[in-house]
């Protein structure tokens, strides 16, 4: 418990804001993504930028408090909270800065994607990122950064030039190939473990016309055939075509017809970043598949592929994930999550989705970075979102149970923004050899484990 003339020093000599319990704005503060989480920190800080994150952390450090370190405040375990703890949340740390002769980006440690997006699109750029436009830069791509665009650009990761860094001893250092390139590495794929990042750098790629994006749905009957010719597009289409396959329900019911409306549905989703008139060529195969029963694929701006999602990903409803890399997407699995969407616990929207991989990811060496999974054929997830706190045991239940049997068709490695149990095992994640070398720079760069609130790499 801190005392009130403890907090009270440090309050007069922090710049940005404080939130205590029991003030008006701290139930606000205290929530993060997922509805699941519930935590109630000590005191939420909100840095104005890198002279108050080091005063925050020197604070927290004297006081011995649990830290968390919040940028979108997605994280899916809710690790950008804690109980009795600080949390240090950069939301007053925003904005992305484009350089278009350099065709850089720079984010603050607290900017969203849609930051990111607006301001690289303005000028015919783009960086890759996630789907959901209000996730936050820094955990995204901390972790890794899956997106549509993953195949022609790679992952987040793989567009990121440097990142700078308050540690746990409260200096500030900057990780990029040339400076604290081991740091670098690390941060590329576990960078929540060692230190506030209070800035990313990115190189950015032209993007200056419609991409070509949609979904179409068809009956669950047709998921053997749809998820067939998803694996041969993926394997046979060119780097900028990415595909999403899914077996999911059809909600929100009134969205479908009649008989489709909320039974589970095979569903084809596609990112097309080429000229539209390459897109029609490649899509050329899928369009033949057959009449959809809902659904479209068109050309539109790329922003607004990056808000489709955000309303029904929008914040505060409750969430579980499992996730696996794939190397071949067989019948049977395709079968399993036919037979397991029947099963979805009534009153949650649950999905089994799978992502081509490959390309432009596997084009940089698996060991290059600290991500693992580069060398998968596909992503796979088992998603599911609800609101009645009543289904939080079947719903989590439904999740692991449509993974349990996905361990024979797997590669090493998970993705480490997907793992919802709040204690897994990061090895598994990083696989043996990885995770030595990340407990190595833990050592050198947090030996008190100061951030653990992460997939944690042990000291
Ligand atoms: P936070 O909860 O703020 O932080 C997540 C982790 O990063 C925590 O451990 C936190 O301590 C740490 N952290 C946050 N900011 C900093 C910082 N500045 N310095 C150091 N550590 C920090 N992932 C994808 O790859 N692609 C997607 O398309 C995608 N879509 C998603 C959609 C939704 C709706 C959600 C909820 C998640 C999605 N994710 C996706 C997963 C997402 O990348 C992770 O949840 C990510 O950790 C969120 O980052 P954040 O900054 O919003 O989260």
């Amino acid at each position: 418990m801190l005392g009130t003339r403890t907090l009270r020093v440090f309050a007069d000599g922090f710049g940005g804001e404080v939130i205590r319990p029991g003030e008006p704005k701290y139930d606000a503060a205290r929530a993060v993504w997922n509805g699941l989480v519930d935590r109630r920190p000590g005191l939420v800080v909100r840095p104005n930028g890198t002279a108050d994150v080091v005063s925050a952390l020197r604070f927290a450090r004297e006081q011995d408090l649990v830290v968390a370190v919040r940028g979108g405040g997605h994280s899916i375990p809710g690790f950008s909270t804690c109980d009795d703890g600080i949390v240090i949340d950069l939301s007053r740390m925003r904005g992305a800065t484009i350089d278009p002769a350099h065709r850089t980006a720079v984010c603050a440690g607290g900017a969203l994607l849609s930051e990111l997006d607006n301001a690289a699109q303005a000028v015919g750029l783009v960086c890759p990122v996630g789907v959901v436009s209000h996730t936050g830069v820094a955990g995204l791509t901390l972790g890794g950064g899956m997106g549509r665009l993953q195949r022609k650009f790679g992952l987040t990761i793989d567009s990121l030039r440097a990142v700078d860094l308050v540690t746990a001893e409260g200096g500030t250092v900057r990780a990029s190939a040339d400076e604290n390139p081991d740091l670098f590495w690390g941060i590329r794929g576990a960078g929540a473990n060692f230190g506030v990042a209070t800035s990313f750098e990115y190189v950015l790629h032209p993007l200056d016309h419609p991409i070509t994006h949609g979904t179409v749905v068809y009956p669950i009957e047709r998921a053997g055939e749809l998820a067939q010719l998803f694996t041969e597009i993926s394997e046979t289409g060119p780097d900028e075509l990415w595909l999403g396959f899914y077996i999911r329900l059809a909600l929100p019911t009134e969205d479908f017809p009649p008989g489709i409306g909320g039974r589970p549905i095979a569903a084809v989703s596609v990112l097309h970043c080429g000229q539209p008139r390459e897109a029609e060529r490649d899509l050329g195969r899928l369009r033949a598949f057959g009449h959809p029963v809902a659904g479209s694929i068109e050309p539109k701006p790329h922003l607004s592929a990056q808000r489709l999602a955000d309303v029904s990903s929008a914040w505060g409803h409750r969430f579980y994930m499992k996730s696996a890399f794939l190397r071949s997407l067989p019948g049977e699995l395709v079968d399993m999550a036919v037979q397991r969407a029947h099963g979805i616990p009534e009153g949650a929207g649950g999905e089994f989705g799978f992502w081509s991989w490959g390309r432009a990811i596997a084009e940089v060496p698996e060991d290059a970075t600290a991500f693992t999974g580069r060398t998968a054929a596909y992503w796979m997830g088992a998603e599911i979102q609800w609101d009645d706190p009543a289904l939080d045991g079947p719903c989590r239940e439904w999740a692991r149970a449509g993974m349990a049997d996905v361990g024979p068709f797997a590669t090493s490695g998970r993705y480490v923004n997907d793992v919802a149990e709040p204690r897994e095992n990061s090895r598994a994640i990083y696989g043996d050899g990885k995770y030595e070398r990340l407990v190595g720079l833990k050592r050198i760069w947090d030996p008190d484990n100061v951030f653990r609130m992460n997939q944690n790499i042990r000291p």
